[in-house]
């Protein structure tokens, strides 16, 4: 099959930047951030970089409206209806829980791009999806589903080139690590499989978000979604399961509970380097992060690279979890 285009939907590159001021106040090793929160696509987000090639191959296969789902403060939900007020097609979300009284976040900002909510109760990863499908079947539409966080062979291509983006901008220092969210598989598949491309050794380390119940266990998603990725690309790179660095030790209380440690990351960030961390993802990666400096794991000797996939938006809807004495 051939590749898809990808739509110039985000403005990329997006930067890195040095964290002088963080780096100094841990004590431990340089760290750097490459900032996907400034994807430019609607508050922006790693999202764009997948959707970049899932709208388009929605587009090249003559669909006339997009399905997705996520949770209700989903940034992956936000980006698609952003792309696809862009691109003029309807858009109709599947949200996990209830119609809450308060619209805040990313929830007000679905509601701004136009895109059709469906309230799913317990069902946030799209389970309701098969049966909106046919319903918009059934009124003559040609709905295309965009999987759980655009995390697709096609949705993971965005990952793959983002590596190689960040090549261009670090080829005289690449970084020890690379410390990022990892939650439904695309970015952490895609980034393994674009440095596997390269050539280049240094570890990506996920740090796992959302507990994963049920299915397959997180990590042999992740490994099969590179085998199929690298299919897509027909490359020829081999990824061993021991290139697969997880870690499940950061889930604290569940997904989207904000704890101490979130909270700890998100106002250092904002204190030290006036940059926004999310109450989700990037505020856990970064506790996660935090938390390996101070055990030691990660020292003077490593060059730490911390990926900000976004997610900003939903600082506004966790307000009340994130007053600091
Ligand atoms: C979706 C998301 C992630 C995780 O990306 P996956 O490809 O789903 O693992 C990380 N951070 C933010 C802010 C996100 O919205």
């Amino acid at each position: 099959m051939p590749l898809s285009q990808r739509l110039p939907l985000g403005q990329l590159p997006t930067p890195v930047m040095t964290l002088p001021r963080l780096s100094q106040a841990l004590g431990g090793p340089q760290l750097l951030i490459k900032r996907d929160d400034l994807t430019g696509l609607a508050l922006g987000g790693n999202k764009v970089r997948k959707l970049a090639y899932l709208l388009s191959d929605a587009l090249a296969k003559g669909h006339d409206c997009i399905i997705t789902a996520g949770a209700a403060q989903s940034n992956h939900c936000r980006q698609t209806a952003a792309a696809c007020a862009q691109l003029g097609l309807p858009c109709h979300l599947l949200l996990g829980g209830e119609p809450p009284k308060d619209i805040s976040g990313n929830l007000l900002l679905d509601h701004l791009f136009g895109a059709t909510v469906h309230w799913c109760g317990e069902q946030r990863k799209g389970e309701d999806a098969a049966a909106l499908l046919a319903q918009l079947k059934s009124q003559g539409l040609n709905p295309y589903l965009v999987p759980y966080g655009g995390s697709s062979p096609i949705g993971a291509l965005g990952f793959v080139d983002a590596i190689h983006e960040l090549d261009k901008q670090m080829a005289e220092a690449l970084p020890s690590h690379v410390v990022f969210a990892s939650s439904s598989a695309g970015t952490h598949a895609g980034m393994l499989v674009g440095r596997a491309q390269l050539g280049h050794d240094y570890q990506l380390l996920g740090i796992n978000i959302d507990k994963q119940p049920g299915e397959l266990p997180f990590d042999e998603r992740i490994y099969q979604l590179t085998q199929q990725t690298s299919e897509l690309l027909a490359t020829t790179t081999t990824i061993k399961r021991a290139d697969l660095h997880l870690l499940d030790d950061y889930l604290g209380e569940g997904y989207g509970v904000v704890g101490d440690a979130e909270r700890e990351a998100i106002s250092l960030c904002a204190r030290y380097e006036g940059i926004l961390l999310d109450p989700v993802y990037t505020g856990r990666a970064m506790a996660g992060l935090i938390d390996l400096i101070r055990q030691g794991r990660l020292n003077q000797q490593h060059r730490v690279l911390f990926w900000h996939t976004g997610g900003a938006p939903a600082l506004f809807a966790y307000a009340d979890q994130l007053q600091l004495t």
